[in-house]
């Protein structure tokens, strides 16, 4: 079952074995590559920011397994992916986010199933002009800094 949680810093999050989400990217053989996000619905905390498809991480799941099931739940069908990594967010209280890096051939069609207002593919300098959730701009401040 999912369910709300407090971790050791007294946050409070949803899921109580952590949370997981996909990371698309496609990368085009020039210019920037593009990654799909999603506004969030009144539905999810951090309503109306842009974050990744994704949630809670149910008992006996991988990461990887939640990931997939909430983006589905939350985009529709999904392509065929490649998994470059996994990225692990811990909010400093013990509770971590997964961020799952997969690769695509194109970007592909989404759509608002569920606690989803809007769905778009961006660069990270669109990003950067977007009003992301905390997890998302923590991934992409980080991506500013290892490069620079
Ligand atoms: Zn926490």
């Amino acid at each position: 079952m999912d369910l709300w949680t407090v971790c050791e810093k007294g946050h409070v999050h949803w899921g109580r074995l952590g949370g997981a989400g996909l990371l698309f990217r496609y990368s085009p053989e020039q210019g920037e590559p593009s990654y799909l996000l999603q506004q969030r619905s009144k539905s999810k905390d951090y309503a109306g920011r842009w974050g990744i498809p994704g949630g809670a991480i149910r008992e006996g799941e991988t990461p990887e397994a939640a990931a997939k099931r909430e983006a589905k739940e939350e985009v529709g069908p999904l392509p065929p992916y490649r998994v470059t990594g996994v990225q692990v967010q811990d909010c400093g209280g013990n509770w971590q986010f997964h961020i799952v890096m997969a690769e695509v051939d194109r970007p592909f069609p989404s759509y608002c199933v569920q606690e989803t207002d809007a769905t778009g593919w961006f660069t990270r300098e669109d990003m950067g002009r977007l009003l992301l959730h905390p997890g998302l701009q923590r991934w992409l401040d980080e991506q500013e800094s290892e490069r620079s």
